[in-house]
């Protein structure tokens, strides 16, 4: 029997001792992840290495900076900035990064993966075209090695300008690969709100791209999580915790069956909440109790220390979801991937029965 706390997890009401079967089970039944984002899947050992053969002006101990996740955890950010700034200056990176992600996956029982990866903060270094052909590649290389299909979502960055967002679209249309899906925002969403970048989106859409955005993350307003949902008509929304705060709008996204990709390990949360509060009042929670469709996501694995596997690990035991409840998390997940009827349909077919199978084989908790 042994506690895996991934360390900065306030212990929770709901956590107990598992047995080594169930702690292998989160790792073992079939999940998609449509939340992370490429830069944030970086191994310590990869940075390091890729430090040394940019020659870029980071040391060392600003690296084990970036990789010390504290009690309260501050954000990512800045680690990203400092990816885009100095270091990653050939495509080639990224595809060794995505290819490294993906083997790693494959081990928690990932068969599909959505990356977000952001163009305007690298274009000093490399093209969009450049940069996404390298990373598409990756993610064929990663299929064909490891088994997991791996897919792109393009991402603008918030903090850039309207018309960065733009460039970053039509450079999407003029580039098209199959992999590349769909159009994400990320970075601060403080001060830089969705509806600045509705020209981005709608040509997005136009095009034919699916889309998504971080809503409602670091406490914003509800009012972000409305404006992507009713301005931008995005598909389904990354975070989006504080649509708790208004009743009306969850009743909306309920009708409109919108999958919410939600992030156990959000900083925002766990540095806002005592330890004592945080189980009990993380709004995951509460959108489930009224009703939302969620899925756990990583979103910044390595640097948020989290495997996807222990996402869904602290959904169960940390966050008090039951075994049902991941179930039925599981058919969202497949039901908010960015893939066809048939590959939904197919998925649900064989992912649900072997959930029920390992499930099943579970000693039972004392
Ligand atoms: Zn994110």
């Amino acid at each position: 029997m042994r506690s895996t706390n991934p360390g900065f997890v306030p212990d929770s009401p709901f956590s107990r001792t598992l047995p080594t079967e169930w702690q292998n089970f989160f790792s073992e039944f079939p999940k998609a992840e449509l939340h992370c984002h490429l830069l944030g899947t970086t191994s310590r050992e990869t940075f390091i290495d890729l430090v040394r053969d940019s020659g870029a002006p980071v040391s060392m101990e600003e690296i084990e900076g970036f990789y010390t996740r504290g009690e309260k955890p501050v954000g990512v950010l800045r680690i990203f900035r400092a990816l885009e700034a100095h270091i990653l200056r050939k495509p080639e990176y990224l595809k060794r990064i995505a290819i490294e992600h993906m083997a790693c996956v494959s081990k928690q029982g990932v068969r599909y993966i959505e990356f977000f990866w952001n163009w305007t903060g690298l274009k000093h270094f490399m093209t969009f075209e450049a940069a996404q052909r390298a990373i598409c590649e990756g993610l064929r290389e990663g299929e064909a090695r490891y088994g997991v299909i791996g897919r792109l979502v393009p991402s603008i960055d918030r903090e850039a300008t309207p018309e960065d967002a733009v460039e970053l679209v039509s450079e999407m249309i003029a580039h098209r690969e199959p992999e590349s899906i769909g159009l994400g925002i990320d970075y601060r969403e403080t001060n830089h709100e969705p509806e600045n970048f509705w020209k981005a989106y709608f040509m997005a859409r136009d095009a034919g791209f699916h889309i998504t955005a971080h809503a409602g993350e670091f406490g914003e307003h509800w009012r972000n999580v409305e404006t992507a949902i009713d301005l931008l008509k995005c598909e389904r929304i990354d975070h989006g915790y504080t649509i708790i705060d208004n009743p009306e709008l969850v009743q909306h996204a309920k009708l409109l069956n919108m999958p919410f990709a939600v992030v156990p390990t959000n900083s925002y949360y766990l540095r806002t909440f005592t330890d004592e509060e945080w189980a009990q009042k993380h709004p995951i929670r509460r959108m489930h109790e009224m009703g939302l469709k969620l899925f756990p996501n990583s979103d910044d694995p390595t640097m948020h220390h989290i495997r996807i596997s222990e996402s869904w690990y602290l959904m169960f035991n940390f966050l008090g979801f039951t075994l049902a409840d991941l179930r039925a998390m599981v058919e969202n997940s497949i039901d908010a991937a960015w893939v066809t009827d048939a590959e939904k349909a197919e998925w649900k077919k064989t992912w649900l029965p072997e959930f029920d199978r390992l499930a099943a084989a579970l000693p039972p908790l004392a």
